[in-house]
């Protein structure tokens, strides 16, 4: 089975692996075993977590702790399972272990189960990491989250050196320095004489670089490349005995840190350097107190309620109707639905990490909430369909993901006989917005303030006051995110970002015999989904830059018309007569449909500091826009709201709680809400 997945595989980069006569893995392309042939758990244990120090100093962790493990090499994930066994067994409860690992050669499903079955004593561990381990082995960032999110994975696929350097703030030399540094590494590439690579001095320097002070490094080798480059890259290295019958090992310890120059006190003007302006890089602030308000209960504020909640923080969740999800995200059928694209582009890529960590989030939620019936994306472009199914296919198990499937095949998985064939996300389906939003805010972090209308925001000393239109104080706190979609643009502070709305209409249908057969979404220019409680719900029309929400017949006969080039017996099925029932609601769009998620910033002062954009566009200015001091937006979902918001707010959660994020630099710069007061300078609109 497991020689199956390893060989069969035509696609990706999927690590090739044979096993041998004990039963343990060893790598095809680097001729070399994964774990020690002595006991690997016990190798593990002595060499990486007792030469790290981690029993000792985990032990003096308090519960508003976190601490960062990185590795080189995630293999099978034995090592970090055996970090998380020790962090459940020692660390403060309420503490937060971050473990972030590369691998350019990621090892299939069955074969990390084969592996993972020599471990007895980390079974029910192992159980949890294989449930979440990502369907598709897709290059760049994948978070995993356990223990109610205790212990968070972000295993990033890809070279070592590319996978770091996603880390840096930025590549710019001034702010290379991530918020939150890694304290101990797991140095366990392949032996240096078989993976050069893996032990580059670049690779070290960059180690360097992400460390926090006086971090510490563990190896099983005492090669001399290692010695020498993790000396030149500044560690004190010590040679230790090894483990079993290996004569010796090395640890080490950071003994000079990069130091970060102060941001703001760079001399402004051209950079003479090839990267690009650092205006993106976000230094959140020490925080003593963690409380937050978020203004809005949709899918968004329900979500980086969540996101902060799980990380310690107390959050009131302000909301100006009765209850939860009740505007944009408050149709009774939301699609889970990325659009992905066969190049390489901002869009594409983030919707790529994005589903599948949404995905991933909304397991445990599809038996209560919707369904996962999977979504059946068809086109009459079945070129282009497939060049996306190519591109993807080059370097992934993409079939866990989508699907390519002609007419035939798409009409005996949606029960019903469609005009062509499309692209099958079978982990995919539809949930009920506001049944998510209840769970997520189920937590005992999170207090729910309805009837709660924030009209205006004041702050002082250190508070930021949130208050209605009677000037009532409705709560306060150091930070705010706020996630109202359009109605950011009533806030003078978030009032510069170029949200649009588009109004919405979904139409809902009664089910007949022919659409019940209907088992999976179904969507073209429309979607519809499968029966639920004797209805299907139809949409959305689209009406850009419209803001009102009465129900309109004329956008319920759009929506059936929607369905002609579907499928012709389910545009034969229904002949309702008017007046349909539906619901009409209104979505924030932005110029570029990425999000926008980050610090609200002070746009006048970022006009200032970067004018010289205007006159030279390409000057790369030494300075971050000036943001104001803890508030946030998590906002611009569009219509994809379900997809975007589980990973945007995780994020956003990062950015607040200074916690490595769960994407790179160049997608966090992406998202940025300022990214168009820059681009608007470069224009010199
Ligand atoms: N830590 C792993 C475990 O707990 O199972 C074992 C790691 S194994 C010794 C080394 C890993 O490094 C392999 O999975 C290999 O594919 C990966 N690797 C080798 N060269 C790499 C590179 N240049 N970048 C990223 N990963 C690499």
């Amino acid at each position: 089975m497991s020689q199956q997945d390893s060989t069969n595989n035509p696609v990706g980069n999927q690590a090739k692996l044979t096993w041998d006569e004990e039963g343990r893995p060893v790598s095809s392309e680097f001729d070399d075993v994964y774990f020690s042939k002595a006991n690997g758990l016990e190798e593990t244990r002595f060499v990486f977590l007792q030469h790290n120090y981690l029993p000792e100093r985990w032990q003096t962790l308090t519960n508003q702790d976190h601490f960062v493990i990185a590795e080189t090499g995630f293999g099978t994930g034995l090592n970090f399972l055996a970090a998380w066994q020790l962090w459940q067994q020692q660390a403060p409860t309420e503490a937060q272990l971050h473990f972030i690992s590369v691998e350019m050669f990621p090892v299939g499903h069955s074969d990390l189960q084969t592996a993972l079955a020599l471990w007895p004593e980390l079974a029910p561990l192992a159980q949890q990491l294989i449930d979440n381990y990502p369907q598709a082995l897709t290059p760049g960032f994948h978070r995993l989250s356990f223990d109610n999110g205790r212990v968070q994975l972000t295993l990033i696929i890809g070279e070592a050196s590319d996978s770091f350097s996603q880390l840096l703030a930025s590549p710019h030399p001034a702010f290379e320095v991530p918020q939150h540094r890694v304290d101990a590494w797991f140095l366990d590439g392949f032996a240096p004489a078989k993976n050069p690579d893996m032990w580059s001095q670049s690779l070290f320097d960059l180690i360097a670089r992400l460390s926090a002070p006086e971090a510490t490094a563990a190896t099983f080798t005492c090669a001399g490349i290692v010695k020498r480059g993790l000396k030149s890259a500044g560690f004190t290295i010590e040679k230790v005995p090894g483990f079993g019958r290996k004569r010796e090992m090395l640890r080490a310890k950071l003994s000079s840190v990069y130091c970060e120059p102060e941001a703001d006190s760079f001399a402004e003007g051209p950079f003479n350097s090839p990267h690009p302006a650092p205006w993106w890089v976000h230094k959140s602030q020490p925080t003593t107190q963690k409380s937050a308000i978020v203004i809005g209960g949709g899918i968004a504020g329900c979500h980086s309620a969540h996101a902060l909640a799980k990380r310690g923080w107390q959050v009131t969740l302000l909301e100006r109707h009765s209850q939860l999800a009740t505007e944009g995200s408050g149709n009774p059928q939301g699609v889970l639905y990325a659009k992905l694209s066969a190049k390489t582009d901002n869009l594409g890529d983030f919707n790529l990490t994005a589903l599948q960590y949404a995905q991933r989030v909304y397991q445990p939620y599809w038996q209560a909430a919707g369904s996962q019936c999977g979504v059946l994306q068809l086109s009459e472009d079945a070129n282009s369909q497939a060049a996306l199914i190519e591109r993807l296919g080059q370097q992934t198990l993409q079939k866990a993901l989508v699907r390519n499937l002609d007419r035939q095949q798409a009409s005996e998985i949606a029960g019903i006989e469609l005009l062509s064939g499309g692209l099958f996300f079978q982990q995919a389906g539809w949930l009920n917005p506001a049944k998510v939003c209840q769970q997520l805010t189920t937590h005992s972090n999170i207090n729910v303030t309805t009837h709660a209308e924030v009209t205006s925001l004041t702050y002082d000393d250190g508070q930021w006051q949130t208050l209605n239109a009677a000037g009532k104080l409705l709560a306060h706190a150091p930070t705010v995110v706020i996630a109202t979609a359009n109605d950011a643009l009533q806030l003078p502070q978030s009032n510069y970002l170029p949200l649009k709305p588009v109004r919405g209409q979904v139409s809902y249908l009664t089910a007949n015999d022919t659409s019940s057969q209907l088992n999976t979404v179904l969507c073209g220019e429309g979607y519809i989904a499968p029966a639920h409680q004797g209805q299907h719900c139809l949409g959305a029309s689209f009406g850009p830059k419209q803001s009102k929400t009465d129900l309109r017949q004329q956008d319920h006969g759009q929506n059936l018309q929607r369905l002609a080039p579907l499928s012709e017996p389910l545009l034969q099925a229904f002949q309702p007569t008017p007046p349909l029932q539906g619901r009409a609601s209104v979505r924030a769009t932005t110029p570029d449909y990425l999000p926008m998620v980050g610090p609200v910033s002070d746009p006048q002062a970022t006009r200032e500091r970067f004018a010289l954009l205007r006159k030279n566009a390409k000057a790369s200015i030494n300075a971050t826009i000036p943001s104001l001091p803890g508030l946030f937006v998590n906002v611009g979902h569009g219509s994809r709201g379900l997809c975007y918001t589980p990973l945007c707010s995780e994020l956003l959660a990062s950015q607040i709680n200074g916690d490595p994020p769960p994407l790179g630099w160049q997608s966090i710069r992406a998202l940025h809400p300022s990214r168009f007061l820059i681009r608007d300078l470069i224009r010199n609109k």
